[in-house]
């Protein structure tokens, strides 16, 4: 098996035999539902971090019997999975206050966790401040704090500064490793594509760290001499949400694109922003959580989002970019919106995409992607 199809095949299933094996060998999971939560500590405490994923979902009918059907498909997906056990070797889940719908998982999974009296014992929720200020800093160190004596608590440990130190380096190593991967997006010979890049992320938030490390090594590795791009493909930028799905993003590149640059939970916001290594280790992880690329639930942080889009159009020699929002995500329905007066400002086509995660319509998503290309086509001689 090739390095990419290893990564496929731990994109697409739930659990994977580097959990099993390490499970076996006593090592705990710790589940957390959001780009915000820091995976240093929860290494640093002795578990595996494992990103929670709609991967694998048989439907929202169990899970909409705790959600409204107002609620995103993300998360229905996701609680349908806990519902059905799906999640059950997880030893605990992080849950954070990113936007409504996904806050609201926590205060559902305890209510199946009294019905059901099995899977995840540790339920947690982690509060994050919704703006960048120095006060806010300083509540999300405070925030850290209660979830490190949650911990300590709950699992009768102790996580010293030198394991959380480990940690810092470990993860700073992880993220170092798949920026180099993601830059390499940036020439003509792309090697990667964007159901390759969120399959990639999604594998790497699944496995140990270590395992995470080599998977990246070797891709690395791959991408010095791969193209994964054709001649005459658009380049695209493509900004969203909980956007898991890789094959709804290979049905976009298939119109004649590949997407080089992102503000994706599953792309750039993974990547950015290392954890500062001198600094007393809980405040420096926090600072990092807090002011890495944020999405729209930071409130007052549009400005460095627009120029960090700016730069990626750039610097990624963008040709158009997508939108692509769930339906009722009220967070990416106001940032598509502020997206395209951006995209507008700097002349660069843009479409915003409205679905339902595994909600089909594929048909309907190819005829919009294939107008909106054929328009940026037309376009592009103009532009050079
Ligand atoms: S897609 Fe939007 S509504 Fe759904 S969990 Fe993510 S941010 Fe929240």
């Amino acid at each position: 098996m090739n390095i990419f199809d290893e990564i496929e095949s731990i994109a697409r299933s739930t659990d994977n035999p580097h959990l099993e094996e390490a499970r076996k060998h006593g090592r705990k999971v710790m589940g957390y539902l959001c780009s915000y939560v820091p995976e240093e500590i929860l290494h640093a405490a002795g578990f595996i971090p494992y990103r929670l994923r709609a991967v694998e979902s048989q439907g929202t009918d169990k899970g909409d019997r705790y959600f409204s059907a107002l609620n995103c498909s993300f998360v229905r997906h996701c609680f349908d999975k806990a519902v059905r056990g799906d999640f059950d070797f997880l030893d605990g889940v992080i849950f954070f206050n990113g936007c409504d719908h996904s806050r609201r998982m926590y205060d559902n999974w305890w209510d199946l966790h009294r019905e059901r009296k099995t899977g995840p014992g540790f339920l947690h929720m982690l509060v994050g401040p919704h703006k960048i200020s120095q006060s806010a800093l300083n509540r999300f160190t405070e925030e850290l704090g209660k979830l490190i004596a949650s911990l300590e608590n709950f699992f009768g440990i102790t996580i010293s500064d030198k394991s959380l130190h480990n940690s810092i380096c470990l993860y700073n190593e992880k993220r170092s490793l798949l920026a180099q991967v993601f830059a390499m997006r940036k020439g003509p010979q792309t090697p990667l594509t964007g159901a390759e890049s969120i399959r990639l992320v999604l594998a790497l938030n699944a496995v140990p760290v270590d395992k995470a490390i080599s998977l990246l090594e070797q891709v690395l590795e791959a991408c010095q001499t791969r193209a994964a791009n054709k001649p005459g493909d658009l380049r695209l930028f493509i900004a969203g949400g909980c956007l898991e799905e890789a094959d709804h993003l290979q049905l976009i590149e298939d119109q004649g694109a590949i997407v080089v640059a992102d503000n994706l939970c599953l792309g750039a916001r993974s990547v950015h922003t290392p954890v500062e290594e001198d600094m007393e280790f809980v405040p420096a992880i926090a600072r990092r959580y807090l002011t890495h690329l944020s999405c729209p639930r930071m409130v007052n942080d549009f400005e460095t989002r627009s120029r960090c889009f700016e730069e990626a159009i750039r610097d990624f020699s963008v040709d158009a970019v997508i939108t692509d929002k769930l339906m009722f995500c009220d967070l990416w329905g106001g940032e598509a919106f502020l997206l395209k007066s951006e995209a507008n400002r700097l002349g660069t086509p843009i479409l915003t995409l409205e679905r339902e995660m595994h909600g089909g319509g594929d048909g309907q998503v190819q005829t919009r992607v294939q107008a909106f290309f054929e328009k940026v086509a037309n376009l592009k001689p103009e532009k050079a």
